[in-house]
């Protein structure tokens, strides 16, 4: 009885494995190169020219099944599923702790709201690289939600940063105390953050003519941070950014978003390895690398800072 039932599972492993095999060499041959591509999802700059391209497959259960076989976005699809997995974690556990909270306030909001940002954007590029080989209207579609996942991080990074350096200045109001400095950056960055968000869906926006536009719109939105650095650079002590505003921690995380987007822009490596980095660790891999680790370094960043920004000193 029990030999016979021995045979028939290794009969039924043979079979799944056999199954599982042909279904990485059909979906393998399947795949085309990048000149065969339709107009809409060719990349002016592509230095990826092997048979790695998924068709246009007008197929949802195709770009579902596309995260478990090779081709040119597996790991575009991974390497932004997994942290933003984390990060949906880290929002619960954050939303959890405020729910149990006897005494909730504003501050506790803070932390969700940049995890909560991270993971929106991940997910949104895990959305673009799954169904952006759908059809053209799907392309567009996951392209500008994959454009507006960009202000929504910063804007979710950039807010709790802002209510650290400056809760502590407040004015009186109706018997209340506004941080009203904090409240003024929060709303002109976050009105900024929307309006991008709103104008990333816009076709004007997603044609490629437009491509500088876009990336001097980003870059100066990244850029804006600059602007409350100065300001708390005259309010406070060196150390006391160094020591309390972790300011060195957010250069790094500056420096690992900044190191993406070189990396991404000069295409490196695969503009010199041709053929070599078609699959795994192209330029795109790695930009989206760097941009997960900005976004955990930056988390840790804010932990660090909320515990020890929480006593207001005579500035
Ligand atoms: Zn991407």
């Amino acid at each position: 009885m029990m030999i016979g039932h021995k045979l028939d599972t290794s009969k039924t492993d043979g079979m799944l494995k056999n199954r599982v095999k042909q279904f990485f060499k059909s979906e393998n041959s399947l795949l085309i190169e990048h000149q065969d591509l339709p107009d809409y999802r060719k990349d002016t700059k592509q230095y990826i020219f092997g048979p790695v391209f998924r068709p246009t497959v007008e197929d949802h259960k195709y770009c579902l099944k596309s995260w478990f076989f090779k081709h040119h976005e597996i790991l575009n699809i991974w390497t932004h599923f997994i942290p933003a997995i984390f990060f949906l974690y880290k929002t619960l556990t954050y939303i959890l702790e405020i729910l149990t909270s006897v005494n909730p306030t504003l501050e506790s909001c803070l932390l969700p709201l940049f995890t909560i940002s991270a993971f929106g954007c991940m997910a949104l590029s895990t959305i673009y690289h799954t169904f952006n080989c759908h059809n053209e209207n799907m392309y567009n579609c996951v392209l500008c939600l994959d454009y507006a996942g960009i202000p929504l991080l910063t804007t979710g990074s950039i807010i709790p940063f802002l209510y650290y350096a400056f809760h502590c200045v407040t004015t009186e109001f109706y018997g209340f105390n506004i941080p009203y400095i904090f409240i003024i950056y929060a709303l002109s960055m976050s009105g900024y953050g929307v309006f991008l968000m709103i104008f990333t869906q816009t076709e004007t926006f997603t044609n490629p003519k437009w491509r500088r536009v876009r990336a001097g719109a980003f870059f100066l939105f990244g850029f804006s941070v600059m602007l409350p650095l100065f300001h708390i650079s005259r309010m406070y002590s060196f150390d006391y950014l160094v020591e309390n505003l972790k300011v060195v921690h957010l250069c790094l995380s500056g420096l690992l978003y900044t190191s993406g987007m070189v990396i991404y822009c000069l295409r490196f490596p695969e503009k010199h390895f041709p053929r070599v980095f078609d699959i795994w660790f192209h330029s795109h891999n790695w930009f989206h690398l760097f941009v997960a680790a900005a976004a955990w370094n930056y988390l840790e960043t804010i932990v660090k800072i909320k515990d020890l920004t929480l006593v207001c000193l005579e500035a």
